[in-house]
């Protein structure tokens, strides 16, 4: 499906020619000797950027956030989150497999929940209870469609974290796309979050690869985690290297995304089809179909029209913007949405 237009994610991207310079002239060396020169400036600018102490490449942002929530949790403890988080939606049950660790679930906004949510559904303590000690918030939140958080709802929540002795993560799976859709400074993120997760294989359209935050002893921590998932790496200072042309080029462009995921969806609000669209904020387009009308099938018809999308439910289809997607392609894309009539 070359000729394809793809919306399925934003990791369906391909290095640009650049970033594959970057990748081929990188300085490397063996990582878990601490000795890749392009890995070590990775984390150090990642860090810097967002102004933490210290960084940790990693294969993926499930392992980041695994790592994080090993790091933060006992066996038994419990993770306060919303419902359709990331880290319990689809993470393949890692906070139970590798943490032991129970959830509470919160019915957020699309994806966002509050200091005063965090505040009740803290457990007891009480010997009947689990123990909790950790948050998570999903910034942006993906299947509440790219919705942004407030940073003073974040600063709330930290509050609450601070007085009841909770740690507060960030799955930052795509934080560029907020920082850029809402001015934010990167550098609050630090002051907020005691650990954060940022992936570089989503909206930064690198091949692969994510990066865990925190202070200097959280990160010696999570070294000695990542080493036990099997995510210690040897010369991946070549993918890290894309990372850095990453942070370097691409993410002031995400605004590029997102004035196109709002041209496309106010051509989507207008098919008959559609019931509802969810706000777009960012990058990530999801509408719910008219009662009768599968997602399965809608995606299906796209496809012959060389559209490709992703029904994340039997009645609802995402759609994401990224690097690879042209002005011209959307047109097209608006075209097909109305053939579809
Ligand atoms: C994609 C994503 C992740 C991590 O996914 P990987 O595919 O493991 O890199 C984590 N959180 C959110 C919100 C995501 O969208």
């Amino acid at each position: 499906m070359e000729k394809a237009i793809d919306y399925r994610s934003d990791t369906v991207t391909r290095p640009t020619p650049g970033m594959l310079a970057a990748i081929q002239n990188a300085p490397v060396g063996d990582d878990v000797f601490g000795e890749d020169p392009s890995i070590n400036e990775l984390e150090s600018k990642t860090a810097s950027y967002f102004g933490f102490e210290a960084g940790l490449y990693c294969p993926s942002g499930t392992m980041t956030n695994q790592i994080a929530i090993k790091c933060h949790t006992q066996p038994g403890d419990e993770v306060i989150c919303d419902v359709n988080s990331h880290i319990y939606q689809y993470e393949g049950g890692g906070i139970a497999f590798n943490s032991g660790a129970s959830v509470k679930l919160i019915e957020g906004d699309r994806g966002r929940i509050t200091a005063k949510q965090v505040a009740n559904a803290i457990q007891p303590d009480d010997v009947h209870r689990a123990h909790t000690s950790l948050v998570s918030l999903e910034n942006t939140a993906n299947r509440g469609g790219g919705s942004c958080y407030q940073l003073t709802e974040i600063e709330s929540i930290r509050n609450v974290c601070g007085e009841n002795d909770l740690i507060l993560h960030l799955d930052g799976a795509r934080v560029w796309n907020a920082i850029v859709a809402q001015k934010e400074d990167p550098k609050e993120y630090a002051r907020l979050f005691h650990s954060a997760s940022v992936c570089l294989s989503k909206s930064l359209g690198c091949p692969v690869g994510s990066v865990l935050l925190g202070d200097r002893s959280f990160i010696k921590k999570a070294r000695r985690i990542r080493k036990v998932f099997g995510g210690g790496m040897r010369q991946a200072g070549y993918l890290a290297a894309a990372g850095i042309y990453a942070l370097e080029h691409h993410i002031e462009r995400l605004s590029e995304d997102h004035t196109h995921a709002q041209l496309l969806a106010s051509a989507i609000q207008e098919c008959s089809f559609v019931k509802f669209l969810l706000p777009v904020e960012t990058n990530i387009i999801i509408f719910e179909l008219i009662d009768g009308r599968s997602a399965p099938e809608l995606v299906a018809e796209l496809k012959t029209q060389q559209v490709l999308a992703y029904a994340i439910a039997p009645n609802r289809v995402r759609l994401v913007t990224h690097l690879d997607i042209s002005r011209e392609m959307i047109e097209t894309t608006i075209k097909a949405f109305r053939s579809l009539q």
